[in-house]
């Protein structure tokens, strides 16, 4: 076969495996978007385990209508310009390509009306072309995106589709994730028209309420707290107390700059750290944000963006190590009171 150009489509399908793996990974690059967009509530209705559909719809700063198709495309994004902007990189995505990509598998439609238009529209596509029909509908300020049939037409991929309910497990725990990097953020999860999560906004900085509804009270309350900053590197965690430890291996939440992780480095100096601390310790609990000036880290190193690579390495991972283990010593008055409960 001779080298020709793919056409878009199909290029747009190739990448939707590294980024669209299951209906949890569409959510998760909506919501995002919708954070980048500036919402302060985000609603996600999904049908059958996002089977048959993922809607979401944000109050976030919505989408002109000369830019809806242009947002349906591959490489098309409004979060960065340059390649300084990528080293200086703030927002969750800059790729752009998570709605060309979740478009090529599904059926989307996405309705948007920024404030300053009178007129909501509405862009939908699916089937062979990337034709894409605009339509005037009414609709708040914001945005909704209507994902239905994922995988409809990659019968590979839908293959591995697991039931309903492990499907939506997966996306209960992207939303949770997400929810506890932004407590100014009011979150609703609905499954099947039933409300699953209800997660209502309370001060950006008020970490420890969201912790509280999203892990329980009982996790913020047995946990130790500590807050650490070196060179320009903040550390603040939650760290699970000996009570939780065995039942908690689903309450392991890292963040880096506002971005949730499943960073090997960020773990690695975790469990060190309560290794030192308290011997061996096979599931620890905790909820971990760091925060590093954005030149210092590569968040370009997963389509996903589930791990990022840090500049100094071995110092971040001494720094979270450190700061951990001297948190939970058990001379720490505040651990000694919780492990005595
Ligand atoms: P990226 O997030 O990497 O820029 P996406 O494909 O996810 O790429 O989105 C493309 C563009 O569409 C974004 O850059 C943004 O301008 C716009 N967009 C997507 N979702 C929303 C939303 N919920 N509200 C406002 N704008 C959005
Ligand atoms: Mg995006």
């Amino acid at each position: 076969m001779p080298i020709q150009l793919l056409p878009p489509r199909l290029a747009n399908q190739i990448a939707a495996g590294e980024v669209v793996e299951r209906p949890a990974s569409v959510v998760k690059e909506l919501v995002e978007n919708s954070l980048d967009a500036g919402a302060s509530k985000i609603e996600i209705d999904i049908e059958k385990g996002g089977h048959k559909r993922i809607r979401l719809r944000d109050n976030g700063c919505g989408i002109d209508k000369q830019e809806l198709e242009l947002a349906l495309s591959r490489h098309a994004t409004s979060k960065i310009s340059t390649l300084d902007d990528l080293e200086q990189i703030l927002s969750l995505g800059f790729r752009g390509e998570a709605l060309a990509s979740i478009s090529s598998v599904s059926r989307l439609t996405l309705t948007s009306k920024p404030a300053s238009q009178a007129q909501a529209w509405q862009a939908h596509c699916e089937g062979r072309e990337m034709a894409v029909k605009l339509n005037p509908v009414a609709h708040p300020d914001g945005t909704t995106i209507d994902v239905a049939d994922l995988f409809y037409n990659t019968p590979a991929r839908r293959k591995f589709l697991r039931a309903e309910k492990t499907e939506f497990q997966h996306i209960d725990d992207v939303i949770r994730r997400i929810a506890l990097s932004h407590p100014e953020v009011t979150f609703i999860l609905r499954h099947n028209d039933k409300v699953m999560r209800r997660f209502l906004a309370v001060d950006k900085t008020d970490f420890a309420a969201r912790i509280a509804a999203v892990a329980g009270q009982k996790f913020v309350r047995n946990a130790v707290y500590c807050h650490s900053e070196y060179h320009g590197i903040t550390l603040e965690a939650w760290l699970g107390n000996e009570h939780v430890l065995r039942s908690s291996t689903d309450c392991q939440f890292s963040f880096v700059n506002g971005r949730g992780m499943r960073d090997k480095l960020i773990l690695h100096a975790i469990r060190q750290a309560y290794e030192s601390a308290w011997g061996t310790v096979e599931q620890p609990a905790f909820v971990v944000y760091l925060t590093v000036p954005p030149s210092d880290v590569d968040v370009n190193v997963h389509p996903a963006k589930h791990e990022v690579r840090f500049q100094q390495s071995r110092l971040v991972h001494d720094f979270i190590s450190k700061t951990v283990a001297d948190a939970l010593q058990p001379q720490s008055d505040y651990a000694s009171a919780g492990a005595a409960e």
